[in-house]
């Protein structure tokens, strides 16, 4: 028998993230020493304090499931959280997910119709796009690229875009892949096309801890915002968790009540002790926190000045743990014998990098970008050093 596929799930490809790191695992078991740059995961472990909490909830028996939407002690400690960012939530207004993934894909699918228009800013991570896609979304997108990936060069250009039909659209501050960290400009020209035609804002904030001298603000935080903003966090990058699989989306209590009903029958609820992890990252001691990022701040700047070395001018970004290498010019290993203009080009390039070099990278066009590679320097300072020697090495820079 030949099973007939849903259209919603064959008009989406998988991951191009998660794929890629996949094929570089895939190499390394065949014994290939890959410097892998691609997937956006903390190499550092989850701090001792908040495994110490989960292996004390496992020990408590907390193993049965809990409320649907988390326990009462985690959406707390979130609201508190959120104030600390001046945004004021009720914990009825908190969503606890096994991930931030799943409580952006509720968003979407109690929010999207089919037809219905979803505007993202590229590059955009690539599960945004598929998930608009699976709930029949219309996708309009405006290019940061061009403005060095800042958004308020932008705004005339989302102007044109954000229209009376528009239903969504999704800010991701600090960006992934850009590690863009959007000014209060920007985002106030933001609010004012939001308000102007009433549209609803996803504000994916989860990596809000991860900023180098600037400060990130909340889109709920703004005028007019917080009722029509649903803002996304979660605990796999500020607090080296991606395994634990715990997120939240807040939002308005309609908002909850209508993706309630998709998370109690599609999860339940968010691992039981995992969320008890969870209040001791939120309420415990910062200073784990402080110092990945004081890490990936010296990691950065690092890649930044090797690349300058080799005369490559990268944006400078000023959150996440990603950079945008432009790959769109003339280096040794693309000598026109292969891909072509801007998205097979990255393509190609990244699979040069990964076949000759055994240095992971993820293709712009995964994330609507094509010209760029992204790198995550979620590796160690050797690591990255390594990846670039690499990359001069095999003619990649
Ligand atoms: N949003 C962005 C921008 C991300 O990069 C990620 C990384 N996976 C997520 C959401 C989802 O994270 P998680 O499901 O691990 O909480
Ligand atoms: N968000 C990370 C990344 O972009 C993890 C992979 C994923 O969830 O897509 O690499």
């Amino acid at each position: 028998m030949t099973m007939d596929f849903a259209d919603r799930v064959e008009r989406v490809a998988p991951s191009a993230t998660l794929a890629i790191s996949d094929l570089a695992a895939d190499l390394e078991a065949e014994g290939v020493d890959v410097v892998d740059l691609s997937v956006g995961e903390p190499d550092f472990p989850t701090p001792a304090h908040v495994v110490e909490a989960g292996r004390d909830a496992l020990d408590a028996g907390h193993t049965t499931y809990t409320p649907s939407n988390g326990i009462p002690e985690l959406k707390t400690a979130i609201v508190e959280t959120l104030a600390g960012n001046g945004l004021e939530y009720t914990t009825d207004e908190i969503i606890v997910t096994p991930g931030a993934k799943q409580a952006l894909y509720e968003t979407f699918q109690a929010l999207v119709d089919p037809g219905d228009e979803v505007v993202l800013l590229d590059p955009a991570w690539v599960s945004y796009e598929a998930m608009a896609k699976m709930a029949g979304a219309d996708l309009a997108r405006v290019d940061l690229a061009r403005q060095d990936f800042r958004l308020e060069p932008a705004l005339d250009a989302l102007g044109e875009t954000v229209a009376d039909d528009t239903d969504l659209l999704v800010v991701n501050s600090p960006s992934n892949p850009s590690g863009a960290v959007f000014a209060d400009a920007a985002l106030a020209g933001v609010r004012d096309l939001a308000v102007d035609h009433d549209v609803t804002v996803v504000s994916d904030e989860i990596y809000e801890a991860i900023t180098y001298g600037v400060e990130q603000t909340s889109l709920g935080t703004l005028d007019g915002m917080a009722d029509r903003t649903v803002t996304i966090n979660g605990f796999s990058k500020a607090y080296a968790m991606t395994g634990w699989r715990l997120g939240y989306l807040a939002g308005p209590a309609s908002l909850v009540e209508q993706a309630g009903k998709l998370h109690s029958h599609s999860v339940s609820c968010a691992a039981n002790f995992v969320q008890h992890a969870g209040v001791a990252a939120l309420e415990g001691p910062d200073g784990p926190v402080a110092e990945m990022r004081e890490a990936f701040r010296a990691r950065r700047d690092m890649l930044v000045d090797r690349f300058a070395e080799h005369g490559i001018d990268v944006p400078v970004p000023d959150g996440a743990f990603y950079l945008m290498l432009p790959v769109d010019r003339d280096c040794d290993a693309m000598d026109g014998s292969r891909g072509g203009d801007g998205e097979a080009l990255d393509q190609a390039w990244c699979e040069g990098a990964i076949e000759e070099a055994h240095v992971a990278t993820v293709p712009g066009s995964a994330f609507g970008t094509p010209g760029y590679a992204r790198l995550s320097y979620a590796a160690s300072e050797e690591r990255l050093a390594a990846g670039i020697d690499r990359l001069a090495d095999a003619g990649y820079l």
